[in-house]
């Protein structure tokens, strides 16, 4: 291994601290990837201080250079999405594929955003006092704090900087722990990008040290966050001490109904891809599989039988459908969560253990239970890994009434053949993305993307929704004569 530690970019600078934390894969604990620098909250604060210094030129440059900026870091990211999806992989154990899928759509976040620079957002209207003119104008907002997860360390990233650096703002990043190396080389496309000093800097460090500085500063003008719940509250309370205005999407219990009428080969593909892609570990993940009665058995005849056949290894492996999960702490929190359920009283019939192969990692067996209820513990918790519970329902109101009744409310998705119940599921599904013979995961760059309830808070991501967060809104009079 060699001795580089990667640091962190403040004000156009690489920097390291005293303390560096060693990377290594959940497929391979010995696999070393890399030392990174653990940051500081005066690092943190170093870095709110470049940005807000560089904001104000960044929030009046020309359209056609930030344009330009945010093309070339897309353009870099596509170029390079093998090799990045590579490391991707290898650091946070999703399969190969699945890793380079992200770099590429972490291109295309930062390629539509690009085009939205040059796409006109203000508006002329008539005053109600003749001779008056007013003109309706969004702004930047001038410095946004970036909290990401591990689980889509690249994605994640491009959806929340992108907009914010299309619309004008500067921007401190604060990457989760446990994949400092995806968030290293992105910040290393935008550093080399042409974009000025100071206009993206890069944290990496502990939520407790570097998050909170970045949460409590009364120097940001917004904080964007994706994570876990408890997080997301303590950072809201955090941010409204100085008004600091808050956007955040959480985690999720997301139901996938499966009605009588449904084409069961299509319910188990999309219950396949939705509850174990990512082994499980995505905020759209359905964990809940809600089944009507008729189909109920075969239905899970068919699933056990695909999961049974779903090969669970190496992210790198070629043959790999289902990585590890991505670390100690999640592995201990699924198996923990696999015993609650059978206390109880969930019947398991497929998985339920731990895996071992010929490296040291996080393996674990896709997993079901069934004979659950949605008052159980394990049907209103996020468990965030490769297990799925299978919940029965009389007829379709009893399903959507099930699905409907969780704290949370990001995606949901119904597996019908019926207009009318996909058309009533669409209408009253109380979530903020809605599936119809689709899994409850996977959706596009170019639409607005978040929930409702504990799931999400504050304005849209993505799509021209965005701008709703990363600009505010001034409204200009004038009597021109
Ligand atoms: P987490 O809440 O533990 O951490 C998220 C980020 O917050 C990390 O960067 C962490 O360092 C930081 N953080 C921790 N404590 C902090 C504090 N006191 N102040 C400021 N920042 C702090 O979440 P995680 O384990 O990284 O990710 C998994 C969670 O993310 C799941 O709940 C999942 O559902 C959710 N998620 C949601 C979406 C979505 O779009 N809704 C997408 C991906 C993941």
């Amino acid at each position: 291994m060699n001795d580089k530690v990667f640091g962190h970019l403040i004000n156009g600078e690489w920097v390291t601290s005293n303390e560096v934390t060693t990377n290594t894969s959940p497929s391979d604990t010995s696999d070393v990837i890399g030392q990174y620098a653990i940051g500081t909250a005066d690092d943190c604060t170093r870095a709110i201080a470049a940005a807000r210094r560089a904001a104000t030129a960044w929030g009046r440059s020309g359209l056609e250079e930030r344009k330009a900026i945010l093309d070339t870091i897309g353009a870099e990211l596509i170029a390079r999405k093998d090799e990045i999806g590579r490391l991707l992989s290898r650091e946070e154990g999703k399969p190969l594929a699945e890793g380079i899928g992200e770099v590429a759509r972490a291109g295309q976040f930062f390629q539509y955003h690009a085009a939205q620079v040059l796409s006109p957002t203000g508006e002329a209207v008539d005053s109600v006092r003749p001779g008056i003119e007013v003109e309706v104008k969004r702004e930047a907002l001038g410095v946004i704090g970036i909290i990401t997860p591990w689980n889509f360390p690249v994605a994640v990233a491009a959806w929340k900087i992108a907009p914010a650096l299309a619309y004008g703002n500067a921007v401190v990043l604060k990457p989760a722990e446990l994949v400092p190396a995806s968030a290293w080389v992105l910040a290393d496309i935008i550093d080399r990008s042409g974009i000025p000093a100071g206009v993206f800097n890069m944290v990496m460090g502990p939520g407790r040290e570097v998050g909170e500085a970045l949460a409590t500063s009364p120097d940001i003008d917004a904080i964007t966050f994706t994570g876990s719940v408890p997080i997301g509250r303590r950072i809201a309370r955090n941010a409204i001490e100085n008004m600091t205005k808050i956007q955040l999407e959480m985690g999720s219990k997301n139901a996938l109904v499966v009605l009588n009428d449904a084409d069961l080969d299509v319910a188990v593909q999309c219950a396949i891809a939705g509850a174990f892609s990512g082994t499980g570990q995505k905020c759209t993940a359905s964990s809940r599989l809600i089944v009507e009665d008729a189909v109920h058995d075969e239905f899970v005849d068919k699933l056990v039988a695909a999961m049974q056949e779903l090969v669970v290894g190496a992210a790198l492996d070629s043959a790999t459908q289902i990585g590890p999960v991505v670390d100690a702490r999640q592995y201990q929190q699924v198996l923990n969560y696999i015993e609650l359920a059978k206390q109880e009283g969930a019947t398991l019939v497929q998985g339920g253990e731990a895996i071992t192969l010929d490296t040291e990692g996080y393996f674990l067996a896709p997993t079901l239970f069934t004979n659950t209820t949605n008052e159980m513990r394990i049907n209103r918790e996020e468990v965030f890994g490769p297990l799925a519970c299978v919940i029965k329902a009389t007829d379709y109101d009893h399903a959507l009434e099930i699905s409907n009744d969780s704290e949370f409310g990001l995606t949901s998705g119904i597996i019908t053949q019926s207009l009318k119940y996909a058309s009533h599921f669409k209408q009253y599904s109380n979530s903020g993305c809605v599936m119809v013979n689709l899994p409850t995961a996977g959706t596009d760059y170019h639409v607005p993307f978040g929930g409702r309830k504990s799931s999400s808070y504050g304005p849209r991501e993505q799509g021209q929704y965005a701008q709703e967060f990363y600009t505010i809104v001034k409204t200009n009079y004038s009597k021109p004569y």
